[in-house]
């Protein structure tokens, strides 16, 4: 999917928005016709869907850590039974 700017004057294709739409997505072979929205209209779309779609935050280095001292602990504790 692309996105691309609107430089002439094209309405919302959102039902019941009266903007002028500002970007065009379209998918990316280009031979299907995109999607005209406002710049309101993206914010508000942006906006509902961050809150499905939330970004994977990086791996802790330090919970890595935990989890290789947790394993030794037990390797050492199994060790020791015998
Ligand atoms: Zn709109």
């Amino acid at each position: 999917m692309e996105k691309q700017n609107i430089f002439h004057s094209i309405k919302c294709d959102m039902q019941g928005c009266n903007n002028f739409a500002c970007s065009s997505f379209v998918l990316s072979d280009k031979k299907s016709e995109g999607i005209n929205l406002c710049s309101s209209c993206i914010k508000g779309m942006y906006e509902l869907i961050s809150k499905e779609i939330v970004p994977k935050s990086i791996p802790n280095p330090l919970k890595k850590l935990k989890k290789i001292e947790k394993r030794r602990e037990e390797k050492w504790i199994w060790f020791q039974n015998f």
